[in-house]
């Protein structure tokens, strides 16, 4: 494929060499001339592991060139790929000047060239930067439409400084955002027999993934760095620790705990958070991060209540009681939490959870919900059908079939998804349901 890259910086020029490494005919553009004549002469304008002699390479093999021309590079490629900067302003807002200087460039060069051309961008950029600030336009001074006069995608990129080039070759994974499906298959096409997963997503999602990939790995890295420091406060080798900790694949390396849905809560991450804080703290340790994971949860929980301020309704009902679906377990649950707040603020309220309410009958919680929650023991609904009649909108915190079997769609008391419930996509669409965890 003959292909264009715009801007030789870490990922442009990385991306460039290897494409041309790959076969692909490429040329690199930027605005600044001394990387165009760097790149010319067969020099790296980066400094990275095994870079130089690549560029070397495919320079004296005609695989690469480069240049400060937009015009040339557009009318000889079919695609191009952006990789020019997104810093932060000094607000710590997306500049997205690059971007935009950049797409009007290539925009005024294809509305000159015949032919389908393919937009990628590659640069991390917030969700929504590509649709509504930059399709628009390339839109304009192309004249027609992206998607069918030519095709955009977002294909981030997931490199590592200092080790790029075989990151290039071996990628965690390949994200391809979409426009249309033939802007996604050119995409597919440039990267051939890669290894790894290929994931074909709309544009705003690609866009997302890389902030989900960042934030958690700054959120890693300062968990592990806080961890090391209160260990190291308490005299326990946190490596050790963290050795232990790494080799839990079925709980602490997977994807559990990272679906978003409502607030955690029982007898053991409040509590842990709580004491582990508190020990960092009698130590003089400095835990920022720690020490607002359970604010976060709190503004979490916070947001429910707010969603049913927002409907103006009275009469509530709530699905599920319990600290997390399918367990009785009553101890510092959010949904209890969430109940507490709702009651507190006057809000008519039924209650259902099979659990609780099988756990009371077989007198297994009487003593916990009698003495701990005796405002609550008196809103407890047996029945599904009792909450259903009594509420103008319900919230739903199980994974109950029963409950899950007799929830209207698009009717009925207004419903709002505080779990993410398994037919969420499906109900999506329909009126009056709202999501906690989209
Ligand atoms: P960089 O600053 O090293 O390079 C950007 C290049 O774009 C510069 O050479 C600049 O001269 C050029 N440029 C600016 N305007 C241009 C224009 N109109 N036409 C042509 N060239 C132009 O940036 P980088 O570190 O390569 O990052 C690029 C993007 O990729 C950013 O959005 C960044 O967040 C993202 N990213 C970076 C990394 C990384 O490890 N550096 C990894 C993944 C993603």
């Amino acid at each position: 494929m003959r292909v264009s890259v715009f801007g030789l910086g870490y990922v442009g020029c990385v991306s460039a060499a290897c494409l041309a490494g790959m076969g692909h005919e490429v040329i690199g553009v930027d605005v600044n001339q001394v990387k165009v004549d760097l790149v010319n002469d067969g020099k790296a304008p980066v400094v990275e592991e095994r870079i130089g002699e690549l560029i070397a390479e495919v320079v004296g093999s005609g695989a690469l060139r480069a240049t400060a021309d937009v015009g040339e590079a557009i009318r000889e490629s079919e695609m191009s790929l952006i990789c020019v900067g997104t810093p932060s302003e000094p607000n710590g807002s997306l500049c997205t000047t690059y971007l935009e200087r950049v797409t009007e460039e290539i925009g005024a060069a294809l509305a000159e060239r015949g032919g389908r051309h393919t937009v990628v961008f590659r640069s991390t950029m917030l969700p929504g930067t590509c649709t509504n600030l930059l399709v628009p336009i390339l839109e304009k001074y192309v004249g027609g439409t992206a998607g069918v006069d030519f095709g955009v995608a977002v294909n981030p990129e997931f490199l590592r400084e200092g080790t790029s080039v075989r990151d290039f070759f071996d990628p965690p994974k390949t994200v391809i955002g979409e426009l249309d499906a033939a802007s996604g298959d050119a995409v597919a096409a440039l990267y051939g027999n890669l290894p790894g997963e290929v994931f074909r997503v709309p544009v705003a999602t690609a866009e997302a993934i890389k902030y989900a990939d960042n934030a958690f790995h700054g959120l890693k890295i300062g968990f592990a760095n806080e961890l090391g420091a209160v260990c190291q406060a308490l005299g326990v080798d946190s490596h050790q620790v963290m050795d232990v900790f790494l080799a839990d694949r079925k709980l602490n390396i997977s994807p559990a705990y990272l679906r978003p849905g409502f607030a955690f809560g029982g007898s053991c991450l409040p509590k842990d958070l709580r004491s582990l804080v508190h020990a960092a703290q009698r130590a003089d340790v400095s835990v920022p991060i720690l020490s607002h994971v359970l604010p976060s949860n709190s503004a979490h929980l916070e947001r429910a209540v707010e969603l049913v301020e927002r409907t103006g309704k009275r009469r509530v009902g709530l699905f599920g009681l319990s600290f997390k679906p399918g367990t009785d377990d009553l101890r510092e649950s959010p949904l209890v939490e969430l109940a507490e707040r709702l009651f507190g603020k006057g809000y008519d309220l039924r209650i259902h959870d099979a659990n609780v309410s099988l756990s009371r009958l077989l007198g297994a919680n009487r003593e916990y919900v009698e003495n701990r929650l005796p405002h609550l023991a008196q809103l407890l609904a047996d029945s599904v059908d009792e909450v259903l009649e009594h509420a103008e909108v319900c919230l739903v915190g199980t994974r109950d079939p029963a409950v899950l079997a007799a929830l209207p769609h698009g009717g009925g008391p207004l419903l709002i998804d505080l779990i993410h419930l398994p037919d969420a996509d499906a109900r999506r669409t329909e009126p009056g349901y709202m999501g906690l965890a989209w």
